[in-house]
């Protein structure tokens, strides 16, 4: 009797004809997510069985697969022969000490001599006899012993379904650069487009000195929890230091955080260009802070040559995000207070609703190229 786990999949059936890309794409995934423990992957029909892990390591395997997108449900089972005697022992193993429970059975080996209900009513008379503590309840039982009889001579007996992350395969629908600033938000950007099936890579602007080192890390930390989504990420560092100068010293400082921000779209775009993404990820949620503003978005919108600016927090609210933020296990790191650079040289009163023109009068007091080309030799490649 071996302890296996059970992945099942989901979504990537609807793929049609792209299945078999989808299923690789997913199997890679996989082995990325479970580098350095002991195990094998096998495909079966529909599902993939991890196995020959160590015991010890289940918790922290499951760990990883619960990150894995494009997983609809995992279980823990116990693999056998395909014999009533092994299947009834590992049973056992499986079922609860008392209450009330059913026995399903799901026969893919037609061969077998006994037939599902003959198996789950054979299976369960036997539990019956050898515990008296649990009864029958085949319509609201407490709990349920499946039992899967494959078609290659194993059994699969388990009790649980957990459920897995959902989505998509990162991979399957190209790769984006993800502006990371180091709040709450833009971290749940990426994982919410990763579980569309991009593959992210992330850019953050700082101006150290007057951010701190610490800034600097927290990124990396928010990156980091990222990348186990994600199957590992770029970050792209990129100091902003003399654009947020040369701006506080020649534009009207209610422009600051306007004119920013289409310095970083600006800079965004071409890394993302040259390194073969495809689009820009950004944290924005259309009217939760100044800046984001249906005029700040146009405004930010309108410096982007090529690529789309995927915005996917713009229907949500800032509570909703703090829960996903919580859930994928960024929301911690997030709140520690360290400054993001667009709070260096913040105004007392930054225009809200600016108007493209007015911005663009301002910038031409810039040499906008110049300051480009300049940030762009401070940039930094981190591979998580
Ligand atoms: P977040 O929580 O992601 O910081 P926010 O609600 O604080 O978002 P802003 O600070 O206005 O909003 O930033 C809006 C978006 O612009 C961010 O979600 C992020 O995508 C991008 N951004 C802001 N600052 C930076 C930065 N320093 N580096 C990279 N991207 C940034
Ligand atoms: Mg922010």
């Amino acid at each position: 009797m071996e302890k296996v786990i059970i992945v099942r999949y989901s979504e990537i059936h609807l793929k049609g004809k792209n299945r078999g890309y989808f299923e690789r794409v997913f199997g890679i995934n996989m082995e990325k997510s479970l580098k350095g423990l002991k195990h094998e992957i096998h495909r079966q029909s529909g599902r993939y069985l991890i196995e020959g892990f160590d015991e010890a390591d289940e918790d922290t395997i499951l760990e990883k697969l619960f990150k894995v997108f494009g997983i609809h449900s995992l279980s823990v089972a116990l693999k056998v022969r395909s014999d009533i005697d092994e299947i009834f022992n590992a049973a056992r193993e499986v079922c609860s000490d008392s209450g009330t429970f059913k026995v399903e059975t799901h026969r893919a080996d037609k061969t077998f001599p006994l037939n599902s209900m003959e198996i789950s009513s054979e299976i369960g008379g036997r539990l019956l006899s050898v515990n008296e503590n649990i009864k029958v309840d085949v319509h609201n039982p407490q709990f349920i012993v499946n039992i899967d009889v494959r078609e290659n001579g194993t059994t699969l007996v388990f009790n649980k379904f957990f459920k897995g992350a959902g989505g998509m395969p990162v991979g399957t629908s190209g790769r984006g650069l993800l502006l990371i600033s180091g709040g709450i938000d833009s971290p749940v950007a990426g994982h919410m487009i990763a579980k569309r099936g991009m593959g992210v890579d992330c850019i953050h602007f700082h101006s150290y000195p007057y951010t701190n080192l610490q800034a600097r890390d927290k990124v990396i930390e928010l990156a980091k929890v990222l990348s186990q989504y994600t199957c590992g990420t770029k970050l792209f560092i990129v100091s902003v230091t003399h654009i947020q100068e040369e701006i506080h010293k020649n534009c009207n400082g209610e422009y600051m955080v306007t004119i920013l921000r289409r310095f970083m779209m600006r800079i965004a775009e071409r890394i993302a260009i040259k390194n073969g993404l495809q689009a820009l990820i950004t944290g924005e949620s259309l009217g939760q802070v100044a800046s984001q503003t249906i005029e700040g978005m146009t405004s930010s919108n309108s410096v982007i040559e090529k690529l789309p600016v995927l915005r996917p927090l713009c229907g949500f609210d800032k509570d909703e995000i703090i829960e996903r933020s919580r859930a994928m296990g960024a929301y911690e790191i997030s709140i520690q207070p360290y400054e993001d650079c667009c709070t260096v040289f913040l105004p007392k009163h930054p225009v809200i609703k600016p108007a493209l023109k007015d911005i663009e009068a301002e910038e031409a007091k810039l040499d906008v190229e110049g300051l480009i080309k300049e940030a762009l030799n401070s940039l930094e490649v981190i591979h998580l």
